[in-house]
């Protein structure tokens, strides 16, 4: 072919070769399906999102809309306002103990923006990620987004789903960047203890080119006087080498503002602010008002939906447990349960189909039942799926006696 021709034709691939390994984020999809079934006049309760049911409480929408009247509706700063990032330090400081400047804080447009900032800017081709599954379904496709390489290392179900510190060990290489922990954690719900963090911390310790993610959104949704804590205060050695990412979407209910922050190292934040800077700028100027107040103002709902979650994490649990074919562990925090569908996989549907994987029978459970749910092959571990508790105690009791009915219909 003529050099010119072959110009003409240029470069006819519309995706980019790193979007040949990633899907579109199953739980978004999942989320959008139910919605779209919906609008379609089907009956149909979608536990699909994790996302709290409660309303973003009034005093964090007056800050909003006290900050629209005063003009507070300019670009801010790229990685927060000065505002925002003192109450996040006051946070850190008062809930985890963690003293951070302003100059180590960051604020992005949700969690998600946040981790991938910072793979964005740390991040070389071939550089490796250890993320324990079962994992929330982005953190590998972001790795594989930002050229890395995710190595996933498989949690025990008879560990309550928690990292093995030994499988942690033989799974970092001298190319590892990043370790990513969450605890809480989605999909399971498993929550380490401060001596089962220390365990895993102790390893890390051993490696000092090995950054750390600690993905926190979760901290305050646990139960049973259960307490939080997180890498870098357990161990002060991790600190220059910890990001510590919280937000506040599942605490202060407040997914769709789309603020997550961060505190770590300054070089980092500098990095991850440059990574920003080219892409969305700052977080809207009125959603990080409302943080500043959700984060400085009243804290006592925080308890209060707790005790909700509390209740229908228990009935879940117990209902899930009594269907013929599914067993459900009690999650110590998050909203989230993973039940094993291992028992109903070979069984046969009323229409003569076999269920052979868990997405086979979340795709039954959405047809027959009209329930939405996540399949564990999306988080890593099969044969599973993960149902969101987050929705009203009806919603919850009429989704559990669907899934019987429907379950009960296999043979
Ligand atoms: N993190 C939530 C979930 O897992 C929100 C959806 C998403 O961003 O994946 O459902």
């Amino acid at each position: 072919m003529a050099e010119s021709d072959k110009k003409a034709q240029g470069n006819r691939s519309l995706k980019a070769a790193r979007l040949a390994q990633i899907k579109p984020s199953p739980t978004v999809s999942l989320f959008g399906r139910v919605a779209e079934l919906r609008g379609m006049g089907r009956d149909i309760v979608g536990l699909v999102a994790g996302e709290p049911d409660f309303d973003t409480p009034d005093n964090i929408k007056g800050a909003a809309i006290e900050a629209i009247q005063r003009g507070e509706t300019k670009y801010t700063a790229v990685d927060g306002t000065p505002d925002l990032k003192r109450a996040i330090q006051a946070k850190f400081k008062r809930e985890n103990g963690l003293d951070y400047g302003l100059d180590q804080i960051s604020v992005g447009v949700g969690g998600k923006h946040v981790i991938f900032n910072a793979l964005l800017a740390t991040l070389s081709p071939g550089d490796e990620v250890v993320i324990p599954a079962p994992y929330w379904v982005s953190y590998p496709e972001m790795v594989t987004l930002c050229d890395g390489v995710p190595v996933i290392v498989s949690s025990d179900p008879a560990r309550g789903f928690k990292l093995d510190p030994e499988k942690l060990e033989a799974a970092i290489t001298p190319k590892t960047k990043w370790v990513i922990l969450n605890s809480p954690t989605n999909p399971t719900g498993a929550a380490y203890t401060r001596e089962e963090l220390e365990q895993v911390t102790a390893v890390l310790l051993r490696y000092p080119n090995v950054m750390v993610l600690a993905d926190d959104i979760y901290e305050h949704l646990i139960y049973d006087d259960f307490v939080f804590t997180t890498p870098a205060q357990i161990e002060p050695r991790l600190y220059d080498r910890t990001l510590t990412v919280n937000g506040v979407s599942k605490t202060y209910c407040m997914t769709g503002w789309r603020i997550g922050y961060a505190g770590g190292p300054k070089e980092l934040i500098q990095a991850m602010a440059s990574v920003q800077s080219h892409s969305t700028t700052n977080a809207a100027s009125i959603s990080q008002a409302a943080a500043v107040e959700a984060l400085n103002g009243p804290q006592d709902f925080i308890a209060h939906n707790r005790a909700a979650f509390d209740r229908r994490r228990r009935m879940v649990v117990e209902r899930l447990n009594a269907i013929d074919g599914l067993s459900c562990q009690m999650p110590e925090g998050a909203f989230y349960v993973y039940p094993s569908c291992e028992g109903v996989i070979g069984r046969r549907r009323p229409d003569g189909q076999v269920i052979e994987t868990d997405q086979d029978y979340v795709l039954y459970l959405l047809e027959d039942a009209g329930v939405g749910s996540v399949f564990g092959g999306a988080f890593g571990m099969s044969p599973y799926f993960r149902l969101s508790y987050a929705a009203s105690d009806d919603v919850l009791r009429d989704a559990c006696d669907r899934i019987a009915q429907t379950t009960a219909k296999l043979r």
